[in-house]
């Protein structure tokens, strides 16, 4: 990969180009979502201009040009997975499609004591929908663990597919971590016990291009948006032998044969599964975004990826603050980490302060968190238009946060409060904020369910006394660096002082004229938002 051929590629995706303050925004978060080519944007638009009409109705020339923009993209999806176009369902995406399965495939299908077997690394996608059908139907959810290495227990896969699971829920890849799972080898054990198999393919696709044909299992989902196409459409994959088995999920227009008050007889599928107007553009977009990628060296930006998490995940090791997570043999360019002194949302605040999006938190993974012992991790998720430059800029930026906030800041605390209100540029008073933070005491008595302020994304206490002069002692704990900063803000225009003299909305604003509300993420600025309200309740009443 060549860096005039990067450049090419990176100016047609016009999002990249964008300014935060005077540099330009490194987006590391593309498995949440990815950024959109031109031709996918431009086909959105060429669709409304040109062609918007609804589809399956063609009794004039336009429905018959939508119809067949439409069925064209589902043509494209199919040969792009190698399977014939009447296995594949629109859906809203990896979500809907999963709902799809377990309840119009599966739910009729489970009896009492029957089991589905999941991994723990699913997203909460492929774990809630059959969490929900096994407590209606008194089946029972088996979890296979990973191994300290990241890896899957494939020994204890093993044995509980000799317990004859009806259904086996697979992730492609895990999103939190970026393993990327033998998925065919497990697909084959699963049939021979004699299970259904499902395999969530969100965080493949991104990637790498697969082959349903060759993978054999009996349903594959993904998501659009995650594959640089629109929001709001998605795949599902089914075995036609089990689609035809399968009732609707849901009924309307657009999925039946026939319709009389005595008896109804339903489409064929796929289109038996797309009750009401579906999202052409969407679709239309998804068709795009495959042609697109059909048109790029996928096998060279896989390794352009690779090249660059490998340049990554050096760089992180030898920052001393961070741990990385375990992410097995094989891995996509995608790698999690958690901090030993820091909290990950601080380390989220600070990046995107320097333009820098990556993703903190649980990513709807809670159950492999909890397996972890921890409860989130910042996620560094790389597509094939990141570049080296984009990597060394995330690296330079986590090793300064890391150093400035171990080495003491210099300065007492009333001297780095005085800065905070004094700094002429965001930098620094974030700076002082953090540095300010680092000095205070822990108050660990403070960390009980009855102080804890609800809604501030990472835990979060306050407690509000009068004393026996009738001052207030405001006494503030959180996990964050930055809420603990905020708070000694708050606690510093509070203490001592009579409730009659504080003013809430005076306070709140002063902090929002310093750049907190507007400079700090939006979960950060809500946090701020959210301490006001619990200040508010907690101050005495006239
Ligand atoms: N599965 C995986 C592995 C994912 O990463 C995600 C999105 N984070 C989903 C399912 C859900 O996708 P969507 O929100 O697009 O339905």
């Amino acid at each position: 990969m060549t860096e005039q051929q990067l450049k090419r590629l990176r100016s047609e995706f016009p999002i990249l180009a964008t300014r935060v303050g005077r540099e330009s925004l490194v987006y590391l978060d593309n498995a949440a979502t990815t950024q959109k080519p031109r031709t996918v944007i431009d086909s959105q638009s060429n669709y409304y201009r040109r062609q918007n009409a609804n589809v399956h109705r063609a009794a004039h020339a336009l429905a018959a040009e939508a119809t067949s923009a439409y069925e064209a993209a589902r043509q494209k999806i199919a040969r792009w997975l190698n399977v014939p176009a009447n296995t594949l369902i629109w859906t809203r995406g990896a979500t809907e499609s999963i709902n799809l399965v377990a309840q119009a495939w599966l739910e009729p299908r489970l009896k009492v004591d029957d089991r589905i077997l999941l991994l723990v690394s699913n997203h909460h996608a492929n774990i809630l929908p059959w969490q929900q059908i096994a407590r209606r139907c008194g089946a029972h959810l088996d979890v296979v663990a990973l191994l300290p290495d990241g890896n899957l227990d494939m020994e204890q896969y093993r044995s509980l597919l000799a317990r004859q699971p009806k259904m086996v829920a697979l992730s492609h890849v895990s999103n939190a971590l970026g393993t990327v799972y033998p998925v065919k080898e497990m697909i084959a054990q699963a049939q021979a016990a004699g299970a259904w198999t499902l395999v969530d393919g969100a965080q493949a696709l991104p990637h790498f291009d697969i082959d349903l044909a060759e993978l054999n299992c009996d349903f594959y989902l993904f998501s659009g948006h995650k594959t640089f196409a629109p929001t709001g459409i998605g795949v599902l994959y089914g075995r036609y032998e089990l689609l035809e088995q399968m009732q609707p999920w849901q009924t309307g227009g657009e999925m039946i044969e026939h319709v009389s008050f005595n008896e109804t007889r339903f489409a064929a599928p796929p289109l038996r599964f797309e009750a009401g107007t579906p999202n052409i553009a969407g679709a239309i977009g998804l068709g795009a975004a495959i042609d697109y990628l059909s048109s790029i060296d996928r096998v060279a930006f896989e390794s352009h990826e690779q090249r660059l998490l490998a340049l990554c995940v050096d760089g992180l090791k030898s920052i001393a603050d961070v741990s990385l997570l375990p992410s097995g043999q094989q891995q996509v360019a995608l790698t999690s980490c958690t901090f030993k002194q820091l909290q990950v949302n601080d380390v989220a605040t600070y990046l995107d302060s320097r333009g820098i999006a990556v993703r903190a938190g649980h990513h709807c993974a809670q159950p492999l968190m909890q397996a972890l012992g921890i409860d989130s991790s910042l996620r560094i998720s790389l597509a094939f238009y990141n570049t080296q430059a984009e990597v060394e800029r995330l690296l330079e930026a986590l090793d300064q946060f890391c150093s400035n906030t171990q080495v003491t800041v210099r300065g007492s605390q009333a001297e780095l409060l005085e800065q905070v209100y004094s700094a002429n540029d965001w930098q620094s008073r974030f700076s002082a904020l953090m540095g300010l933070a680092s000095k205070l005491k822990a108050d660990p008595a403070l960390q009980q369910e009855q102080f804890e302020v609800q809604g501030c994304a990472t835990r979060t206490w306050m407690d509000l006394q009068l004393s026996d002069s009738g001052r207030l002692q405001l006494r503030t704990e959180a996990q964050s660096r930055v809420m603990k900063g905020l708070l000694y803000l708050i606690a510093d225009r509070v203490n001592g002082r009579k409730p009659s003299e504080i003013e809430p909305a005076r306070i709140k604003q002063e902090l929002i004229d310093l750049g907190f509300a507007s400079q700090l993420t939006q979960t950060r600025g809500n946090a701020l938002m959210t301490l006001f309200n619990h200040l508010e309740r907690l101050l005495p009443k006239g």
